[in-house]
């Protein structure tokens, strides 16, 4: 059995990450294609983040007639009554990257008393003739005065999750992030998913 699964990701580090996580969890047998270049950036205008999965899932699903696994994911900042949250990747603008979100976060936290906070993912699996799966992944922890590490992306420099010892998203190996990570909990919660509906040969008969 031979399945295809178009990452709905034009974000390459993030593709790297769903890549590696479902290579673990699905094994062998799946080829994992990168969303193709010409298929231009969809509109993620949803007010949830599965709404936002599932505009991206949908329209990718259509473009190329294979089936899509796309994720949407947030950071729920406490203190800031759960923002940036489902905007998280224009909180500091529209052609913002993560330098100017991430100061956009730590100014917004100057003083605050609490600095906690989560990941979530949400994550479709949809094929082209409308079956579908979803899943979700949380991970809590808190926001740091100032950024560190180098790996990771995104927020990762100033995120350390409450279950491992101190260290920020960014200062971790991948699969140290990947054990505890919003989108490795998502991921493997659809991969649990797909057991349940007989396993990616059944899916894709
Ligand atoms: P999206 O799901 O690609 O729309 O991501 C929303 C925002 O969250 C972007 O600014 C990403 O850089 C950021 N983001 C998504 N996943 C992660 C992660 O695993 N770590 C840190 N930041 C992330």
């Amino acid at each position: 059995m031979h399945a295809r699964l178009i990452l709905g990701s034009a974000n390459p580090h993030k593709a790297q990450e769903m890549s590696e996580i479902l290579a673990e969890v699905l094994g062998t047998g799946v080829e994992i294609a990168l969303r193709p270049a010409e298929i231009p950036d969809v509109v993620e205008d949803g007010h949830t983040l599965e709404e936002n999965a599932r505009i991206k899932a949908v329209a990718i699903s259509k473009a190329t007639g294979s089936t899509v696994i796309a994720d949407d994911t947030g950071l729920f900042v406490d203190a800031l009554n759960g923002a940036p949250g489902v905007h998280s990747a224009r909180y500091a603008g529209e052609a913002a990257d993560a330098a100017a979100n991430v100061a956009k976060l730590l100014a917004a936290l100057d003083g605050a008393e609490s600095r906690r906070a989560k990941f979530a993912t949400v994550v479709v699996l949809r094929r082209p003739d409308g079956f579908e799966l979803t899943a979700t992944g949380e991970v809590l922890g808190v926001i740091t005065c100032s950024p560190r590490g180098e790996a990771g992306f995104g927020y990762d420099p100033i995120f350390v999750p409450d279950e491992l010892s101190g260290g920020t998203f960014a200062e971790l190996s991948a699969s140290q992030k990947h054990a505890v990570s919003h989108r490795g909990r998502a991921l493997r919660a659809l991969a649990q998913s797909i057991a349940d509906h007989g396993g990616l040969p059944a899916l894709f008969a």
